[in-house]
């Protein structure tokens, strides 16, 4: 989470519309759901109102659309033709999931659209697609128990882009979820970013960062496996999850206590289970891995199970490297895996 003194930063430098800023960070408003460039030249809301992301994805994840007025997605200003119908064609429909056959339907040539997107805005336009359509799903978790059931029931029945993006991901509208096992979901700002967290009563299911590619079929299929809905809440896990978080951050806990709720085969089980008994502050090989579990020769499944671990941090798949000792796959990202050693190491010592 961005600090006070940074957040009071970006507020001066949003007010003053400093083009120094531009590509620094992005303001969300809160009051509207757009987010803008520091220099929009829209009036500036008040500072309770605005949160500041750094990068587009995130402002889109936290469920914010781009300002009309300011095109932060755009370095120039006004996007070019093709990225703009492209961008419209996405709030049109923001719970589609994008194929090549689709662009090509809206006369565009799909490989050009993609060369374009990635080059302006870093992200591919399915990429782009995804972090609307998921962030429309995280919004309301995001917005946690002020989003009471019943208006989660109303933006389900309204027909709405949001409906389709919630439902497909996070399953039916509390009302229709009757004899489901109803997960809670939970947003959580950590010094590494935003993380969702997913328990029942008796255990954590998933947490992840919101950005991790293949986070909203990886819910889905959670959430099928287990026919759940997940509705955005707390619960006296999430709620422990989240001291026990806190404190991993500050480097004073290193066992984590909460319970878990391991998905998969007997096998991807043993892997993770593996992975919870490297102590804190030490790092193994994938080979390593592999002689504990008795498979030696088992290691690239083993790698791909490391892969599987559907949460982030407890079970700590971050300390596992490549044969040389090199940094190698981390679902949350590299820099977030060289972190998290380092953090490891400076507070084992
Ligand atoms: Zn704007």
């Amino acid at each position: 989470m961005m600090h006070k003194g940074q957040q009071k930063e970006y507020y001066q430098a949003f007010a003053e519309r400093n083009s120094q800023y531009d590509g620094i960070f992005f303001a969300g408003i809160k009051t509207t759901g757009i987010f803008c460039r520091p220099t929009c030249s829209a009036r500036k809301p008040k500072p309770e109102n605005c949160e500041f992301f750094t990068t587009i994805q995130d402002a889109m994840l936290a469920g914010y659309r781009a300002c009309k007025r300011c095109h932060p997605l755009s370095v120039t200003g006004t996007p070019p033709d093709l990225i703009q119908s492209l961008i419209n064609a996405v709030e049109n429909e923001p719970e589609k999931r994008w194929k090549d056959t689709d662009i090509s339907r809206l006369g565009l040539h799909p490989s050009t659209a993609r060369r374009q997107f990635k080059k302006r805005y870093g992200m591919t336009f399915v990429a782009y697609a995804r972090a609307r359509r998921m962030g429309l799903a995280l919004k309301s978790i995001r917005a946690g128990e002020k989003i009471i059931h019943a208006q989660i029931d109303a933006a389900y029945e309204s027909g709405s882009g949001f409906r389709d993006a919630f439902t497909k991901i996070l399953g039916d509208a509390p009302a229709r979820a009757k004899n489901k096992n109803i997960l809670k979901a939970e947003w959580l700002d950590t010094p590494l970013g935003a993380m969702i967290a997913i328990a029942d009563e008796d255990g954590l299911y998933l947490l992840e960062f919101t950005d991790r590619r293949g986070l909203e079929r990886e819910i889905e299929k959670m959430r099928r496996s287990l026919n759940a809905a997940i509705i955005p809440g707390t619960s006296p896990i999430l709620k422990a999850l989240k001291q026990e978080l806190r404190a991993y951050f500050s480097g004073t806990l290193k066992t984590f206590r909460t319970p878990l709720k391991l998905n998969g085969s007997n096998f991807q089980q043993s892997v993770l289970s593996a992975l919870i008994s490297i102590p804190y502050g030490q790092t193994r090989s994938y080979k390593q891995q592999a002689i504990a579990l008795k498979q030696p020769d088992a290691i690239r499944a083993i790698a791909r199970a490391n892969g599987m671990n559907q949460l982030a941090i407890i079970i700590p798949c971050h300390r596992v490297l490549g044969h040389d000792g090199k940094l190698v796959g981390y679902s949350g990202g590299l820099a977030r895996k060289k972190w998290l050693i380092e953090h490891e190491q400076k507070h084992s010592r």
